[in-house]
Order: C-alpha cells, then structure tokens, then sequence
C-alpha cells in the first residue's frame, strides 16, 4: 500500500530477536509471513529501516511504502519500522547501533517528514518483548535527548533572530556567531554530517557567497526553529 509521507507520524523501533538476523534471513522471513511480494527496493523486509551491528543502516523499504511491522494496522499506515539486529532481551546493543539509530532518527525528523513525529518501542503499541529489555530502555534516551538538543538549539536559533531583527548583529558578524556555534557542536561529539552542524555550514556559505542576504539568514532561522518545534 502507498501512503503520502506527510501522513507519517511515528516511528517504532524493533529489534531482529536473533543475534545472526542478517537482511537476507529477514527478507526470507518476511517474505513468508508478511509481505509475498517485494518492495520498491526489491525486498519483502516490513521494516523501512535495518540497522546492523556495525551501525550500517540498510534501507528496507521505501517511505511511502506501509509495512507490515507493528502488528497493528492504524500503526501501520502511519509509522516508519526500523530495526536493530540483536536480540536485546538477552544481548546488549552496540554503540554503532544506537548512535547510527539516533542520527537516522534526528535525519528523519528534521529532514524528510515535517508532521508531529513520535517515537515508541514496539511493545509501546502491542504486547510484546520487542524490542527487548536491554534496547527499550535506549529508545527512551534517545528520545529524550533529541528532545533536549531541539529545545536548545530552538534557544540559540531564537536568540539569533532577534538579534538580527534588533540590528545588533550584522551579516559579518553572524557568520561569526554561525562558526562558533559550529565549533561548539563539532566540540561536543557532533559529526560534520549531523543536521544541526549542516544547517549552519548552509546558511555560513550562503552569506559568504552572497546567495543570501542577512533578511534571508534570519528567515531561515525561523523556519528551522518552527520545524525543530513540530518535531
Ligand atoms: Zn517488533
């Protein structure tokens, strides 16, 4: 089934239940039990998302494809499935998969969906193990965090734009700010491709190329803040 993606407002995070789960055996398995025919991406995989022990997501299944993950319909149409492999009753999850699981979460909500997004493990929607007890508890962390880091990046947007609205700053001087910021993110873990660092390094070069002007800046400001707020 097709489904616009806009209409896309939660992601459920699972886990394979076995150790040796590789894309090979879960496109096998899905194939029997869920979805006969293949995907976009040639796979029958529920999942949109699987993310091996080495942290290296493999796209499952396109977006706008409904996959059968959350043994739940209305969850269904609406939710993105990604899964970790492991089984996190007994194993715990490495920590490639749980920082790769955050970057593509932080990408999907900033990126590619722009409606209320929510985040469950699979036993938040039936009664389940899944995603396992040493891998649920990660899930709600992760949610928390991207949490914090948006309300704190929403501060440093804002306080960004009324400066500007305020004529304290100027376009120089913003690019200043824009670096440092950059600086202090790149300090504090956050990798070159991480959203927030790629933003900034946008709206840097589009001053210094005179793509945009400092009106320009302070709009986009204010539109990643709104979005950072929607999510
Ligand atoms: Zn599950």
């Amino acid at each position: 089934m097709i489904r616009d993606t806009k209409t896309i407002n939660s992601i459920v995070v699972h886990h394979s239940a076995s150790a040796n789960s590789t894309i090979q055996s879960i496109d096998r398995n899905h194939r029997y039990r869920l979805h006969p025919y293949p995907n976009g991406y040639g796979y029958h995989i529920a999942y949109h998302f699987v993310i091996d022990k080495e942290g290296i997501i493999t796209k499952a299944r396109p977006l706008k494809e409904v996959g059968y993950h959350a043994g739940n319909w209305g969850v269904n149409k609406t939710s993105l499935g990604v899964c970790l492999i492991g089984n996190f009753q007994y194993e715990k999850p490495e920590k490639k998969q749980l920082q790769a699981l955050k970057n593509l979460i932080v990408e999907l909500i900033s990126g590619l969906l722009n409606d209320n997004i929510e985040m469950f493990g699979h036993k938040d929607i039936k009664p389940t193990s899944c995603p396992g007890l040493n891998l649920y508890p990660e899930v709600v962390k992760i949610k928390e965090v991207i949490e914090n880091e948006n309300h704190e990046e929403i501060e440093f947007l804002s306080s960004m734009w009324t400066e500007i609205e305020e004529n304290k700053i100027n376009a120089e001087q913003t690019m200043i700010r824009i670096g440092q910021r950059a600086d202090l993110l790149r300090s504090l873990g956050f990798q070159n491709d991480d959203p927030k660092i790629q933003f900034l390094k946008k709206l840097w070069l589009d001053l210094d190329e005179e793509r945009n002007d400092i009106q320009q800046t302070q709009k986009e400001l204010h539109d990643r803040a709104e979005l950072l707020r929607k999510s």
